[in-house]
């Protein structure tokens, strides 16, 4: 994938003192084979090649970095800008409803998006979503988007499939009006490219609902092509954003870096899975740590926050800067993570195991949690707040007290030793992960 092509290449730097003006155009060799075979854009990889060749050798100096990092800051920085620089909220209407409308090719994901859109809304903004069938072709997407709003708990307008959908949105946007819906989503059909037919349809349903929003849904699998696609939507319809789906599967990440550059037009949403929670706004500057394989780490913690209690994570800063996070906030910790969902997904999100091979095979599941519980909980209190009372007799009787191996016990408390100091050393503002990616 991008990411590791890219580390690869970042790592021939490590070490460097300053770099000639021949190390770096090798490097940005590198970098531009690496963004093409992503499957970036032949022009956006051009214009990014030479930007970031440009401030790479001008006079831009920090002191606080090595030459080496420099690259990278710049690269990052770069990668960023290049899919807009800041997240873009949803747009909302001055008086209700807000009106969202799905565009995009067959399968690009917009009936599942309408579905993780309206759930995004129910829990961030008390909405009262309704849902408008406005895809009449396949009988089976009536009844698909009927599934999804069950799921959410949203109501749907539909007429069946021998209706005008412009005459469907229009009926149901009075029901929305009727039963006071803040948010009206319509879904609309796709065809498996563009053509005048499916462009004429939408521009009438636009001209008669006046979306705030006009959402292309684009399939990041496609890569350039869902950049090409959206070019030819946004002519036509003027979109107002994207949304990038099955980014989960997506390893190449050209699609990210293309989309924005070629429409001028934001990326607002990311979709990770087909599960309707599997949506999640788009940060360009994260995509751009992820795309440089530098984790995910503000996901992560953003993730986290949804189900922390505010005070109790700054109970947990405190004590990490002060070194005293114990074992006992490890199992708080471990709680934590337990409700937050999928370990394998959450680790992934952390520097350097996203693409560690040694994660490929590792699957961390609830029964693995549970074992670290039960180690901790074979502790004595005062070994839970001192790990460093921990010497090999302890972990003896910590091991046959909690039914683990002793090789086991030792390895927990490595990686929790571990762990601590990360945290410590993330508490300290380098979070980036430059630093780490170049070896300290
Ligand atoms: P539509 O034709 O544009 O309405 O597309 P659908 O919403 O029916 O989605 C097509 C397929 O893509 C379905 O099987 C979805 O479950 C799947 N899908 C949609 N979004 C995602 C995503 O973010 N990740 C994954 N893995 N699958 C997705
Ligand atoms: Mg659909």
């Amino acid at each position: 994938g991008l990411s590791e092509r890219l580390q690869k290449v970042f790592s021939t730097l490590r070490g460097k003192g300053k770099l000639s003006e021949d190390d770096v155009r090798k490097v940005m060799r590198e970098v531009r084979m690496a963004l093409l075979e992503a499957d970036v854009n032949f022009d956006v990889v051009k214009g990014f090649v030479k930007q970031v060749r440009e401030r790479a050798l001008g006079a831009e100096v920090m002191d606080s970095l090595s030459p080496s990092q420099q690259v990278i800051k710049i690269v990052d920085d770069e990668l960023t800008k290049l899919m807009g620089e800041e997240a873009v909220p949803l747009n909302k209407a001055p008086h209700i409803p807000t009106i969202i409308m799905m565009v995009g090719l067959q399968g690009a994901g917009k009936t599942t998006t309408a579905g993780k859109l309206a759930k995004y809304l129910i829990n961030n903004d008390k909405a009262r979503p309704m849902f408008i069938a406005g895809d009449v072709y396949r009988p089976a997407a009536i009844e698909q988007l009927k599934t999804v709003a069950q799921q959410v708990g949203a109501p749907v307008y539909e007429e069946g499939t021998d209706k005008d959908p412009v005459e469907i949105v229009k009926n149901g946007l009075a029901q929305a009006a009727e039963n006071k819906n803040d948010y009206v989503i319509i879904d609309t059909a796709g065809r498996l490219e563009i053509d005048d037919k499916l462009m004429d349809e939408l521009s009438r349903i636009k001209e008669l609902a006046h979306p705030n929003e006009i959402l292309f849904v684009a399939d990041s699998m496609t890569g350039q092509v869902a950049a090409k696609v959206a070019h030819g939507f946004d002519e036509q319809l003027d979109i107002t954003g994207v949304v990038l789906t099955k980014l989960d599967g997506d390893t190449r990440g050209g699609a990210a870096l293309s989309i924005r550059s070629v429409t001028g037009k934001p990326i607002k949403f990311i979709g990770q899975g087909e599960k309707l929670d599997q949506l999640d706004v788009f940060h360009p500057d994260r995509m751009a740590n992820r795309i440089l394989g530098m984790g995910d780490m503000l996901t992560l913690i953003e993730k986290a926050q949804n189900d922390y209690d505010e005070k109790q994570a700054k109970d947990m800063a405190e004590k990490i800067r002060e070194n005293s996070f114990d074992f006992n906030d490890f199992i708080d910790q471990m709680d934590q993570i337990q409700k937050m969902g999928p370990m394998d997904e959450l680790m992934k999100m952390i520097p350097g195991m996203a693409n560690n091979p040694a994660m490929a095979n590792v699957n961390i599941g609830e029964k693995d949690i549970d074992h670290l519980k039960a180690i901790v909980y074979s502790m004595t209190p005062k070994e839970r707040e001192n790990p460093d009372l921990l010497n090999p007799s302890r972990r003896r009787r910590i091991a046959s007290g909690s039914g683990r191996s002793v090789q086991e016990v030792n390895r927990m408390i490595k990686q929790f030793k571990q762990s601590r100091d990360m945290m410590k050393q993330m508490s300290k503002g380098n979070m980036s992960g430059l630093d780490q990616m170049m070896g300290g």
